[in-house]
């Protein structure tokens, strides 16, 4: 059976969500077909025991974040600040540092004030030296196409430790950007993954100076896709199909016929397909991709990343003047950060292990890595961290529908080689449209890739593009 209509999504996170809604809202006819048995893919919440809900996905706006603060001002959503009152806790080479934090993160030692650190002098000077020669680097960056940046080629075929490391031999100073690679916002990767000019784009993109870590919604994030599908749904109750996983996009005039797993097709004018890159090469096209776009799929892992929620009685390092944002060298964490609302009700320390640490704890059974977990928040919050409620992880490299978190990355070279390849001389950062199959999701977003944000954006443009046709 094949059913018409004017769009197809695939992909029913918040970026094809959003597509969907400005193409039903300008009268398009829209399917959005989605693999899992649910919808909102890396936008996720799931209740806790004894009421409230934590976001097993993202959960931060920023203060630049205006498509998202829109989008829930639309859906009648509240937000509230993070707490960040009191001071936070550095914790470097078997030592907690107490310290309040700096007014911005241009200014900081990872946040905090640097002077504030209690840290050798030679190392500081050092550490804050490094910061300011990626900062330069970052402002030389050219956003839209970073394989046009001065230097580029050797820039991105030099991994961000190897720069570090020509630079510095103080393993102060090369903590801010290996914390960056694996738990900034791009995060999920080790500072040998990825080129300086990756992590340099990344951060011209998406800079963590412009707090993107600012503010929580109340209720969570993960309010957002249901509502975003209870509204489709309003305007056509058959707007969104679940348990579709997408497998073919076969072109010809005119149309797009969209194949799934489980049988259903469906033929549009065009298609959006917004899901991580990775994933799009298990969609077989035909016509086929360019090989160039195949070869810088095939160069954009997902990062390693596993979620932790603790969640506590009370916010007992409130009560102690601290604000909940540990950050360091851990084996474990090496980020936590207050994700309680304002009232403390449920009091929740959100965590992360990143980048390589996701994968080795991952494959510790399940006693020990939260033994190693536990341990890590009672180095950064005292004895009171060990006896949580509830310890909740998410490992999203074992999510066959994301292959990762927060986003995906391009190995060393790719930028300079098959992304600009993909892209075309005029085009860029991301790859241009096939035919009448546009992309989405948030990676294909030249502001914000990789948070709500970018996905919001990306499925906008896509709506755009695809109105077009
Ligand atoms: C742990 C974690 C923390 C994060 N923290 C933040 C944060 O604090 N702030 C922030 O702004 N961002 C954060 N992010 C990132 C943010 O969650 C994502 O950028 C955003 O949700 C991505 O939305 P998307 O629609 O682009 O992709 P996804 O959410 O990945 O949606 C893609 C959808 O496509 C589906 N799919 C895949 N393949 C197919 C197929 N073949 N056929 C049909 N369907 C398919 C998937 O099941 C999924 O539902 C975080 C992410 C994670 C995981």
């Amino acid at each position: 059976m094949v059913t018409a209509v004017d769009v197809v999504v695939v992909g029913a996170g918040l970026s094809g969500l959003v597509t969907a809604r400005r193409l039903q809202q300008k009268g398009l006819r829209v399917r959005v077909l989605e693999a899992r048995e649910r919808v909102g893919g890396r936008m996720f919440s799931q209740s806790l025991q004894n009421g409230g809900v934590v976001d097993l996905g993202g959960q931060w706006g920023g203060a630049s974040h205006h498509r998202f603060a829109a989008l829930l001002g639309e859906l009648a959503l509240d937000t509230y600040p993070s707490h960040y009152d009191g001071d936070g806790v550095l914790h470097w080479q078997g030592r907690a540092r107490q310290a309040p934090l700096a007014p911005g993160f241009g200014e900081s030692l990872l946040f905090f004030e640097p002077q504030q650190l209690d840290l050798p002098a030679a190392e500081l000077a050092a550490t804050l030296e490094l910061q300011r020669a990626f900062a330069q680097l970052v402002a030389q960056v050219d956003p839209r196409q970073p394989w046009r940046t001065a230097d580029a080629k050797r820039l991105d075929r030099l991994s961000v430790a190897q720069w570090a490391a020509e630079r510095s031999n103080h393993k102060l100073a090369r903590l801010p950007l290996a914390w960056l690679c694996r738990v900034g916002g791009s995060g999920g990767f080790e500072p040998w993954e990825a080129s300086i000019l990756h992590l340099a784009w990344s951060q011209a993109v998406a800079p963590q100076a412009e707090s993107p870590e600012a503010w929580l919604v109340r209720g969570g994030a993960g309010q957002v896709p249901p509502l975003l599908v209870e509204a489709l749904q309003a305007g056509d109750p058959d707007c969104v199909q679940l348990g579709q996983a997408v497998v073919a996009l076969r072109q010809s005039e005119g149309c797009v016929t969209v194949v799934t797993a489980g049988g259903p097709e469906y033929q549009a004018r065009a298609a959006v397909v917004a899901v991580p890159p990775q994933l799009r090469l298990a969609i077989h096209l035909d016509p086929p991709l360019p090989a160039a776009h195949r070869a810088l799929l095939q160069r954009s892992p997902m990062g390693a990343m596993t979620k932790v929620l603790a969640v506590y009685a009370r916010p007992f390092w409130r009560e102690q003047g601290l604000n909940g944002l540990g950050i360091g060298d851990r084996p474990a964490l090496e980020l936590t950060a207050d994700s309680s609302p304002p009232e403390g009700q449920p009091a929740v320390l959100a965590s992360f292990l990143a980048g390589e640490r996701a994968l080795r704890l991952g494959a510790l059974p399940a006693q020990e890595r939260q033994q190693r977990i536990l341990d890590d928040l009672v180095a950064y919050w005292g004895p009171e961290a060990s006896k949580p409620l509830e310890l909740i992880e998410q490992p999203w490299n074992a999510e066959p529908w994301s292959g990762g978190a927060f986003t995906s990355f391009v190995t060393p070279g790719t930028w300079t080689s098959h992304a600009r390849l993909a892209a075309g001389d005029q085009g860029g950062p991301g790859p241009a449209a096939h035919g009448r199959v546009h992309w989405a999701g948030t990676e294909m977003s030249p502001r914000w890739p990789g948070y709500f944000e970018g996905a919001i954006e990306a499925g906008e443009r896509a709506a755009a593009a695809v109105q077009q046709l």
